[in-house]
């Protein structure tokens, strides 16, 4: 499952509430080239790298996906995520709009969720209040959130996050009857349909 949003939007806090509420998810954590925020730590928040180890990464096909944000490069580490979802979990890849995208392609299946604050203003505010960027950097992040604003349509699903549990728990809900429908039940209906058949050859 991906989860997208505006920078600021707080999908960071939503991810932490459904890993330290349910246990059947699982956070990838990205690589970038971005330096790191105070408290970030490497292979927490992110594994930091430079350029040039980046771009050694993908010619070695080591992503299921990588995307240019505001000047940095930000990728999905190919071997967490075929190991988590080997595992049966749900893997969540906090990622931005184009790398969403990329994702749909490639899993057909995935479950594509947008967060959003409920106003511009908000936004605002919380980047603000952060106080990680420098408005030289608030003002770019807003402004890409005007480019992203135009692709929310490609999600499955948009939540607007004005209350963290309500959100954590909506979110949730939306997994669950996501993994209800036929598209992602194949080994369900393949086995229930050869049971039935069963039947059939058995009255013959
Ligand atoms: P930040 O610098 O605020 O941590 O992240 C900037 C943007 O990059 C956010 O929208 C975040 O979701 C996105 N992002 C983080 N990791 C990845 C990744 O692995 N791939 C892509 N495509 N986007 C990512």
């Amino acid at each position: 499952m991906v989860i997208s949003g505006f920078s600021g939007a707080g999908k960071g806090t939503l991810v932490k509430g459904l890993l330290s509420r349910y246990d059947n998810y699982a956070l990838s954590v990205s690589m970038t080239t971005r330096a790191p925020r105070e408290g970030e730590r490497e292979g927490v928040d992110y594994f930091f790298t430079d350029r040039e180890k980046f771009e050694e990464t993908i010619r070695k096909n080591g992503l299921v996906e990588y995307a240019s944000y505001c000047g940095n490069y930000y990728g999905t580490p190919r071997a967490y995520v075929e190991e988590q979802m080997e595992a049966g979990k749900n893997v969540i890849l906090e990622i931005e709009i184009q790398g969403a995208l990329k994702i749909k392609q490639k899993f057909p299946d995935s479950l594509l969720i947008f967060v959003t604050p409920p106003s511009a203003q908000e936004l605002k505010k919380r980047l603000e209040k952060r106080g990680t960027e420098t408005p030289e950097v608030i003002a770019r992040r807003l402004a890409r959130a005007v480019e992203e604003s135009e692709g929310i349509e490609a999600y499955d699903y948009i939540v607007v996050n004005d209350h963290l549990e309500t959100c954590v728990e909506e979110i949730h809900r939306l997994t669950e009857a996501a993994a209800m429908t036929p598209a992602r039940s194949k080994a369900f209906i393949h086995k229930i349909r050869e049971e039935l058949r069963g039947f059939e050859k058995g009255a013959n």
